[in-house]
């Protein structure tokens, strides 16, 4: 086998012990001075924070890979839009996998009862993120691993990420370097998205509500839209709910309004609702089900959310699909080239070839079922196993997809308690490009890219969630 590439660091490395703790505690300190911190989850208080893991100096990424993944994104808005909107693809492609997958199912069951219904709202809003690692064996040419349409997180955090690793490169004295290191917008960008949406309602005391979890570990980034909302139109009010108290309190009006108490809302921002843990009782899915019912315009509606399973990533990858939604055909061509090898596991001839292939060659694979969020994928030699305990039907809530092999770059992964001085490791880095897109089935009326966030894992890790505790907020140094 031939050794996995090295990208070029952005500096010399090692840093001198005595320098390298120095600046190591100050960009600590500038972490939790500007934000970029969490709540801890092993000493939990609402009253502290610590800084977020983040990587000391940017991370290595090819240049012409990240513009082309930045370029791509109003084409990725379009199409997930146009997928949100075809009920006949949503329903043929979720079909076995509702059968024994019941999270996705109780999600196609509220949107089956809003279609019977009638959407209270025509637009939506969408807030993505696609997600990318470079693929190694193909040139570090760029490969999705994922399109987020729930939750996209750390557009606030990482807005902060060029600033903080700016500051350690000046304080190691290369300012020279500082032109390859991106600005990113992504806080501005997402939050006039939800700027834009609440302007459409045309209600100026209509709020902007927050779903979110019972415990916000990942408060600074959801923080961080609230408080920019607030300083830009600070007659736009937020309010933040977890599903069980908007059971509670919600109520729809005669033109089915949601209000909360006295508060009519314009905007839902969905931070939580991604997750079956989300909705302990049927309370949770009742509240998810007025919701959608109600003239507010989502962030997502259930139609995007649904669009953004890995069972319909897993479609969209096969061959001729793509025509269905895009009509240009240089559009369908760059789009298709960012998808890897995805591979259904339902029940039919393709189907049971697939699952005959991951046995075989296990190592070439992740296995992944319709969760968010991280830490419930199957890797590798952990497959076998993990298929020969579901029978033929229960596969369905599964997809097999190609391991991209990213290439390796070197630095330091400052972590909470970690070791003083830290030391070099070998890491790898996926990057999310922020999107987003309102519109109804007819019209788009917003549809532009928004910044973008860099996470980075140790490569013997297989996965890589910064809220999952695996993962640092990183920002590119852009390589050409
Ligand atoms: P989730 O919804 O849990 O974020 P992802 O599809 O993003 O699910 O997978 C989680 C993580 O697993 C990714 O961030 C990435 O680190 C790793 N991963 C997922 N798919 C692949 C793949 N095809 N090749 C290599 N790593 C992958
Ligand atoms: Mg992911």
């Amino acid at each position: 086998m031939s050794p996995i590439p090295v990208l070029e660091s952005c500096i010399p490395l090692p840093i001198e012990e005595r320098t390298l703790v120095e600046v190591t505690q100050k960009a600590k300190d500038w972490a939790i001075m500007h934000g970029a911190a969490m709540r801890s989850k092993a000493n939990f208080s609402p009253d502290s924070l610590n800084f977020a893991p983040f990587i000391l100096v940017p991370s290595s990424f090819p240049r012409k890979e990240f513009e082309k993944a930045k370029h791509l994104q109003t084409i990725i808005n379009q199409l997930m839009h146009n997928v949100a909107h075809d009920e006949e693809f949503l329903t043929t492609t979720l079909a076995e996998t509702i059968k024994v997958d019941d999270f996705t199912a109780n999600l196609f069951n509220v949107y089956k009862k809003v279609l019977a219904n009638g959407f209270g709202q025509a637009l939506s809003l969408g807030l993505l993120r696609s997600d990318y690692l470079a693929h190694m064996f193909e040139d570090n040419s760029i490969k999705q691993v994922e399109i987020n349409t729930i939750a996209s997180s750390f557009g606030g955090i990482s807005t902060q990420m060029m600033p903080l690793q700016s500051f350690v490169m000046r304080e190691l004295g290369h300012v020279d370097k500082l032109k390859n290191m991106p600005e990113n917008t992504a806080l501005s960008g997402i939050c006039g998205g939800m700027i834009k949406a609440w302007e459409l309602y045309e209600k100026p005391k209509a709020v902007i509500l927050f779903v979110i979890e019972d415990v916000s570990y990942n408060i600074c980034d959801q923080r961080f839209h609230e408080f920019y909302i607030r300083e830009q139109s600070p007659h736009i009010h937020v309010l933040r709910r977890t599903l069980t108290e908007i059971h509670k309190e919600g109520k729809l009006g005669p033109n089915k309004e949601l209000f909360l108490g006295e508060y009519e809302v314009a905007v839902i921002y969905f931070r939580a609702g991604y997750e079956p843990a989300h909705y302990p009782s049927q309370d949770e899915w009742d509240a998810r089900y007025m919701m959608e019912c109600s003239r507010a315009i989502k962030c997502p509606s259930i139609h995007y959310h649904l669009a953004g399973t890995k069972k319909v990533q897993q479609a969209l990858a096969q061959p001729e699909m793509l025509e269905r939604f895009i009509s240009d055909p240089e559009k369908i061509k760059a789009v298709g080239q960012i998808f890897t090898g995805l591979y259904s596991l339902d029940d039919s001839e393709a189907g049971n070839a697939s699952y005959e292939m991951a046995l075989k060659e296990p190592e070439r694979f992740v296995l992944k079922p319709q969760r968010e969020g991280g830490g419930n994928n199957v890797y590798g030699v952990d497959i076998p196993d993990a298929l020969r305990k579901m029978n033929r039907l229960e596969r369905a809530a599964w997809i097999l997809m190609d391991l991209i092999q990213p290439p390796i770059s070197k630095g330091y992964m400052i972590r909470p308690g970690g070791k003083s001085p830290p030391e070099i490791v070998d890491l790898v880095s996926e990057l999310g490009i922020f999107g987003v897109i309102i519109g109804d089935v007819d019209n788009i009326i917003w549809n532009y890219q928004a910044g973008h966030m860099l996470r980075t894992k140790l490569s013997t890790a297989n996965e890589g969630g910064v809220a999952a505790g695996l993962g640092a907020l990183d920002s590119p140094y852009l390589l050409d």
